[in-house]
Formats: structure tokens, C-alpha cells, sequence
């Protein structure tokens, strides 16, 4: 008869727990063009601290670096830092991810060619990683969202910008230069209306908030009526991309038209990611799949018309359930990764 032998340690020993085990938190940072966030993160994904000020970019980076330290202290006040495994920031870019040195961020004036990453690292002692926001988003979403357990699944965020992030075997699809996953710059509608970065009809340029108002604004600007002029406060120039949800669901003709041209837009985007990664889930946040959300049925069908015929009655479509936190979430889920390979 065969058994298993137990096992034996030497008499007198001490079982050495692994140093994972200590490590029961984490720093998890958002760095936005308005705010920045920090949140301290425990290990089931919930953010137990958190804290937010104003980014102020044009106080300069060292300014912020110091309000986004204060903020991390003031979010672990009480927890011994030794249970800290360390910190991701998640920030809008463009990024250098290994350097943490911005590349002329359009949202963060003057940060060009700058980093908080070494600052930040000796100032809390503790290693810093710079995250693609989206990027984090989708791991968040394959952790902790609709998608928990996904290996493949893409994440996109319809909002003052589109972004977009994608999982991939489990693990995040970061490219050469950490800039994978740029699904707001597929070109949706070549020659249509363009993003901040200049191309012609790209899913930006047509479906982000800032774009879904511009077009409102043109067409207005060029002599088209309607009720938005009056919603705005007779200046067209402050049409948004609320406004023109909330008239296309009274039944003005133009923010009508806007709407299915942003839903066309979106639908040839969406079938460009199924048809190209294949995902478990396609999970889409952000301030203008709200606005979407009574015309889902439409853009589903409309996916489906435009995607390869396997996707026929199954586009994996659905609305983030992580909301506003999704990239801490990411962030958090990213530095526990890290703390525990590095401790092994
Ligand atoms: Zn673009």
C-alpha cells in the first residue's frame, strides 16, 4: 500500500511564511487632466481609502507629485506602510509606461518630457508603476467585472476621450512602446470628423463627448435648427454631448441624426475588435455609453450586422459594471500582481 508521505519539517524549525503574505494592501493612483485620485486597495479589490484634489497641470508637475504624495498618506493613515506592496498609477498620457515620462499629454499642459515616478518612489518608498489607464480598465474588468475570469476580453471607455484596453491570455496587451490598445484611433469613417490628434473619422473623432458635441456644433454653426441652441442657452458653442442625447430623445431631428451617426460609428468599431482579438467580452464604460445605453438593442444588432457571420446572435457586448473606479480597481489588481512576483 502506497501513501503519501507527510511532510517533515526539522524539529525546532520555523515555517517561513512567504513575504506575499504580509503584503495585505496597495497604492493605487488616478491621474486625470481635472483630478487625480488615490485609494489604498486591499486584496479582494476593494478600494477601503481613497482621496481626490485637483490635478491643477499648470501648477507644474512637482506640484502635483507633491499633492498626490499627501493624498497616498493621508489614504493609508493607520496601516502599518510595511503591509503596503506597493504602487501603479494609472494616468493619461501619453506615457513613456517604463520611464513614466510624458510625451507632449494633451490633457496635462507642460508635463512634456517630465516624470513623478522616481520622486514619487523615494518620497513613499515603495515601487512605482505607471499604467495605461484603459489598459488597467480591461484588467480590472477581467478580474472583478461582467468578464471575471475572461482571459480574452477588450475594454472600452466611450467618454471626453475613447479608450480602449485589451486582455489577451490573461494577461495585458501592452505593445513595443506601452500604446497597444488605442481602439479610439481605428478608423471608423475615413475623411469624417476628426479627433485632437488629427485623423479623419477615427472612432474619437465622431463618438467621444467632445466629438458628438462638435458635430452638433457645426451643424448648427452652418445654419441647421434646432431645439439644442435653445438647451444650451442660445450659445451654441456650449452644446454637449448631454444635450444632444437628451434632444434626440425629445425628437429633434438633428440630434437624432448625430446619435445614429455616432451609433453607426461605434458599431463599425466594435466589429473591427470583435473581428480582430476575438474576445470572451467586449465591456464598454464611460459617460457616453450612457447616453447609448436606450439605443443598446440598435447597436448590438448593428455590431452583429457589421461583424465576421460567427458572431451572429452572440456579440459578447455588455456595460461595465465597475463604473468611475474601474481604472483603481486595474491599478490596484496590477500592483498586487507585481508585489507578489516580486516577493515571489
Ligand atoms: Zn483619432
Amino acid at each position: 500500500m502506497i501513501s503519501a508521505t507527510p511532510p517533515i519539517l526539522p524539529s525546532g524549525s520555523v515555517r517561513i511564511l512567504p513575504m506575499s503574505s504580509q503584503i495585505n494592501y496597495v497604492f493605487a493612483g488616478d491621474i486625470g487632466g481635472t483630478n487625480m485620485r488615490a485609494a489604498l486597495a486591499d486584496r479582494s479589490g476593494t478600494l477601503i481609502g481613497r482621496g481626490t484634489c485637483q490635478t491643477e497641470p499648470e501648477l507644474g508637475l512637482p506640484q502635483a507629485e507633491e499633492n498626490l504624495r499627501a493624498l497616498f498618506e493621508e489614504v493609508a493613515s493607520g496601516v502599518p506602510r510595511d503591509e503596503v506592496g506597493g504602487v501603479v498609477i494609472s494616468s493619461a498620457g501619453p506615457i513613456d509606461p517604463d520611464s513614466g515620462i510624458y510625451v507632449h499629454p494633451p490633457n496635462l499642459p507642460g508635463w512634456h518630457d517630465m516624470t513623478m515616478k522616481p520622486g514619487l518612489a523615494t518620497s513613499l518608498n515603495l515601487q512605482v508603476t505607471i499604467g495605461h489607464d484603459a489598459t488597467l480598465g480591461a484588467l480590472a474588468e477581467s478580474r472583478y467585472g461582467v468578464g471575471k475570469g475572461a482571459q480574452h476580453l477588450v475594454y472600452v471607455t466611450l467618454s471626453t476621450g475613447v479608450g480602449g484596453g485589451v486582455i489577451a491570455n490573461g494577461q495585458m496587451v501592452t505593445g513595443a512602446h506601452g500604446h497597444a490598445g488605442e481602439i479610439g484611433h481605428l478608423l471608423v469613417r475615413p475623411g469624417g470628423q476628426s479627433c485632437n490628434v488629427g485623423c479623419d473619422g477615427c472612432l474619437e473623432g465622431i463618438s467621444s463627448g467632445g466629438g458628438i458635441a462638435r458635430a452638433a456644433t457645426i451643424a448648427m454653426s452652418a445654419g441647421r435648427a434646432s431645439s439644442m441652441s435653445d438647451m444650451a442657452g442660445g450659445d451654441i458653442e456650449a452644446v454637449s454631448a448631454q444635450i444632444v442625447f437628451e434632444a434626440a430623445a425629445n425628437g429633434d431631428a438633428l440630434g437624432r441624426e448625430i446619435v445614429e451617426s455616432v451609433i453607426d460609428a461605434v458599431a463599425t468599431g466594435f466589429a473591427d475588435i470583435l473581428n480582430t482579438l476575438d474576445p470572451e467580452y467586449l465591456v464598454v464604460g464611460g459617460a457616453v455609453t450612457g447616453g447609448l445605453q436606450p439605443y443598446w438593442d440598435d447597436l448590438k444588432a448593428l455590431v452583429e450586422d457589421k461583424a465576421l457571420p460567427h458572431f451572429k446572435d452572440s456579440v459578447p457586448l455588455y456595460v461595465s459594471p465597475l463604473g468611475d473606479d474601474v481604472s483603481l480597481i486595474g491599478a490596484a489588481t496590477h500592483a498586487f500582481d507585481l508585489a507578489d512576483s516580486r516577493s515571489g
